[in-house]
């Protein structure tokens, strides 16, 4: 295997992108295999590839976790960041965007452009970063250029151009030609070799072509001025404004392969040698404090942390992209974000699992320190003579949640360092106690994404752990005012207690919570014991009489009592006060309150009559509607409890073009069958 010696500094760091399933992972192996950093090529089939190490991986023959792939081509050097396709990866997507210097949209010639193409599409256009479109499994039966160029035309708002049209399609597909340079190149076996333009495909050059220098002259004012006046483009300014419009992102030129069959990747390749910008040339980064590096490896040391990985050998693992200057090993830097300063005891570049540890890395680079305990993912590294904070990572909020629960003991010891550790690696995920079910909650992105950290956490940790439906935390209230008067008594042998209190309780309006008041006069409960009174109370409103849930929202008010010159005492207070209590709410027609949450569902315009109607089957009220472009956003009020698999339903009924939020917003009381029913399923 050909392992780089020393990293190049002027590496480029490229992550591919895509649907699940378009060949991120197998395109990934092709180009590893064509240019020699690999003998053999692996297949995802087999579990055999070197993105995909993690058994989680190997298991469902899809990516999980973003790897590094170092190879070097025509003396240039490469890390492809091979990243995962599901949404609920999203943080893993984020970390590759930030830390590459390019992405490689990835798109099957049989599936077109599908939900995941649309959503990389956008963030990656959204964070200005260059990009390229590769049209994979050009090989398959029903493969088709000119239908998959169609729809990305169509669906994809850029400036987009075929930089190759295909010489034959699926089993057919035998080359391509360049419309840059008009030249065509078939593979008979391993690299390309030109030819004449086949007849066949001169209409779709000709067409092809034209579209091309389009798109190219309207980046560069000068050479659309010449086009304007017909006057002839000398092709050697072509191709520099093609290339200078890629590296700036204003042109996404479009390639082809078959990753399976080792096609195209010579000249994916050589166009990612010219395509693809340097560190330098990236747009200035924006701080939240101190003023931004220059990404000059001339400049004071600075990075940022765009992974975490906890590693069975080195730890806490904080993967880099290296911004500007250069770091040793023994260096002192600072974690900006925590205040932290920290020392760089041992470096190392990636290549898939391995780790091989340098003495330097350098701006443009991708690598990785040890042992930083303080930082997490999305954090500042940088020199304390310039120090500076990034806009952190922006990530969703979860989503989802499970109940844990250990299998057995052994489980049950291991786990709460298990799930520290998953947090650290997923900043996507939260954990969660809930005091009132002790349960243990872990939120997620989606059910996708929660069923494989379970798998990891088993795999990686040793710590099986069962997940359930979380219960939902009600609360209890009253409907009506009542009163009652409780006397406690206990005088048979040894110190006596005795105290009498007359309360009354009144309903309060939503999210009022608690209030007490003394209407005691003449002294008939004495001042010293009010107080009694209260806490009386307070420890009745923990429980209720429905289900055992919190009580809220209910105004107490103690009129009236008695007491005795020696048994009087604060337990006695305190105890006829919580009796009475019980005696007053059993009379108050109480009622139980569900918790509700505010929803924003985000949706193409199309699935907007099928979300509301959804919302309302699931006793939701909708509050508002906003329309952007073709995108609806639907806020809604949802009980929690109808919520539980809102994630993966959206995903079905929107077919995954579906993304929503979630936060609880207050309690309200729910329907009296349902609460019938609740009740009843607590007493059995
Ligand atoms: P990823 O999810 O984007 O990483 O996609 P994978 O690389 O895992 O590929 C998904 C499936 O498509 C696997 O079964 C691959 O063997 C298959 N595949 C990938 N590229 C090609 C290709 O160019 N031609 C054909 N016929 N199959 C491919």
């Amino acid at each position: 295997m050909a392992q780089l010696e020393s990293p190049h500094p002027a590496v480029r760091n490229v992550a591919l992108l895509s649907h699940s399933g378009a060949g991120k992972t197998t395109l990934v192996e092709a180009m590893l295999y064509r240019s020699g950093a690999k003998a053999q090529m692996g297949s995802v089939n087999q579990g055999t590839t070197s993105s995909d190490f993690s058994p989680e991986e190997k298991h469902h023959q899809t990516s999980v976790y973003t790897s590094i792939l170092p190879l070097t081509w025509k003396g240039q050097n490469f890390n492809l960041l091979d990243t995962p396709g599901y949404a609920d990866f999203v943080a893993e997507i984020r970390g590759a965007q930030l830390a590459a210097d390019a992405a490689a949209i990835v798109v099957s010639a049989t599936a077109g452009v599908e939900v995941g193409t649309e959503r990389v599409w956008l963030s990656t256009t959204q964070r200005e970063l260059s990009t390229f479109i590769i049209i994979n499994k050009m090989d398959l039966e029903n493969a088709s250029f000119f239908r998959t160029m169609a729809a990305l035309e169509a669906t994809l708002v850029g400036n987009i151009a075929a930089l190759q049209v295909p010489i034959g399609e699926g089993h057919q597909f035998k080359g391509v030609v360049d419309l840059l340079h008009l030249k065509a190149y078939r593979w008979p076996q391993g690299d390309p070799v030109e030819v004449p333009i086949p007849e066949e495909v001169k209409g779709a050059v000709e067409n092809y072509r034209g579209r091309l220098v389009e798109a190219i002259v309207e980046t560069d004012d000068e050479l659309l001025e010449k086009f304007l006046e017909e006057v002839e483009i000398d092709q050697g300014d072509l191709e520099r404004a093609f290339h200078v419009a890629v590296k700036a992102n204003q042109l996404t030129p479009v390639l082809l392969a078959s990753a399976s069959h080792v096609m195209g990747l010579s000249l994916l390749l050589d166009f990612m040698m010219e395509g693809v910008r340097d560190n330098e040339h990236h747009a200035p980064l924006e701080t939240i404090e101190g003023e931004p590096p220059i990404l000059k490896a001339e400049e004071p040391f600075s990075a940022r942390v765009f992974k975490t990985v906890i590693d069975p050998y080195l730890g806490k693992v904080s993967m880099i992209r290296v911004l500007s200057g250069k770091l040793k090993t023994g260096d002192s830097f600072m974690g900006s974000n925590k205040g932290v300063t920290l020392t760089a005891a041992h470096l190392y570049t990636l290549n898939g699992k391995d780790y091989k540890e340098v003495s330097l890395l350098e701006a443009g680079m991708v690598g990785a320190i040890n042992k930083l305990n303080e930082i997490q993912t999305g954090d500042t590294l940088c020199h304390k003579d310039k120090v500076f904070t990034l806009i952190p990572m922006r990530l969703p909020s979860p989503v989802m949640a499970v109940a844990l629960y250990p299998k057995s003991r052994s489980d049950e010891d291991k786990m709460s360092d298990a799930l520290h550790k998953l947090l650290e690696e997923s900043p996507t995920m939260r954990l969660e106690h809930n005091p009132e079910t002790h349960e243990t909650l872990l939120w997620g992105m989606g059910s996708v994404q929660l069923n494989l950290s379970l798998e990891h956490l088993k795999e990686r940790f040793g710590v099986d752990l069962e997940t359930q439906t979380p219960k939902i935390s009600y609360r209890e209230t009253i409907s009506k005012a009542a009163e009652a008067r409780y006397r406690h008594k206990k005088q048979s042998g040894g110190a006596g207690q005795f105290a009498e209190v007359a309360l009354r309780l009144e309903p309060q309006a939503r999210g009022e919570g608690f209030s007490f008041v003394n209407a005691v006069v003449g002294g008939t409960i004495p001042g010293q014991f009010i107080s009694s009174c209260q806490k009386g109370a307070e420890d009745a409103m923990r429980e209720g009489s429905l289900l055992a849930a919190p009580v809220v929202d209910v105004k107490v008010t103690v009129f009236d009592g008695k007491d005795h010159p020696v048994d009087s005492k604060d337990i006695a207070f305190q105890t006829a006060t919580l009796h009475a209590f019980r005696e007053a709410f059993s009379a108050a027609d109480p009622i139980i309150l569900e918790p509700l949450a505010l929803i924003r569902v985000r949706v193409p315009e199309s699935y907007t009559g099928d979300i509301l109607s959804d919302i309302t089957s699931r006793r939701g009220r909708i509050l508002g509607m906003d329309n952007e472009g073709s995108v609806s956003t639907i806020s809604a009020h949802v009980p929690m409890a109808e919520l539980q698999s809102y994630s993966p339903d959206l995903q079905s009924i929107t077919g995954g073009r579906g993304v929503f939020s979630l936060k609880f917003d207050h309690y309200a009381s729910m329907p009296n069958n349902l609460a019938e029913r609740i009740i009843a399923a607590r007493k059995a």
